[in-house]
C-alpha cells in the first residue's frame, strides 16, 4: 500500500516536471521577445514575389483594409495589403523554410519544410471565416517562430 501511494506521488512529480518543461519551450519558442534584433532576423531571406526584399518592410502601407503580418520570432519581417495577391518566401539560416500565399481574398500558408506541417494544415484565412477560425486570423509555423496574422 504504502509502495503504490509511493509510485502515484512519483507519476504526479513526472506529469508536473512534463507540463513546467512544456510550458517553458512555449516560452522559449513563442512568447520570449527577443533581444532587439536578433543575428537570425538579420541574416534571413525573404523573397516577396520572387525578389529579393529591400529596406522595404510594409507594403502600400496605410488605408484602413485588412494587412497580412509576418513575424519571425516575433519580430515585423512584413505586412502587406490582404487584398493583393503575393507571394512570400521565408528562408531562414538553418534552413527552414516557408511559402505564404495572399491571393487577394485569402491567405495560407502555401508550403513548408516543418515538423508536422501544422502550418500548411490550418488552411487558408478569408474575410469569411476571420472571427471563426479557432486560430482567428492567425496562421503560426510554431517550428520555424513564423506567424502570419491578417488584421
Ligand atoms: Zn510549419
Amino acid at each position: 500500500m504504502r509502495e503504490k501511494r509511493g509510485t502515484a506521488g512519483k507519476r504526479l512529480w513526472i506529469l508536473a516536471a512534463a507540463l513546467l518543461a512544456a510550458s517553458v519551450l512555449l516560452y522559449v519558442l513563442v512568447l520570449r521577445p527577443s533581444a532587439g534584433g536578433t543575428p537570425e532576423t538579420q541574416t534571413v531571406q525573404v523573397l516577396l514575389d520572387g525578389e529579393a526584399l529591400g529596406n522595404e518592410k510594409s507594403i502600400h502601407p496605410g488605408g484602413e483594409d485588412l494587412r497580412v503580418y509576418i513575424t519571425l520570432n516575433g519580430e515585423a519581417l512584413l505586412d502587406l495589403p490582404f487584398a493583393e495577391a503575393h507571394t512570400v518566401r521565408i528562408t531562414q539560416p538553418d534552413g527552414g523554410e516557408n511559402t505564404v500565399t495572399l491571393t487577394g481574398t485569402s491567405v495560407y500558408m502555401t508550403e513548408a519544410n516543418c515538423d508536422g506541417q501544422d502550418c500548411v494544415q490550418m488552411g487558408e484565412v478569408t474575410r469569411d471565416n476571420l472571427e471563426v477560425r479557432v486560430m482567428g486570423g492567425f496562421i503560426i509555423c510554431l517550428p520555424h517562430k513564423i506567424s502570419v496574422e491578417v488584421r
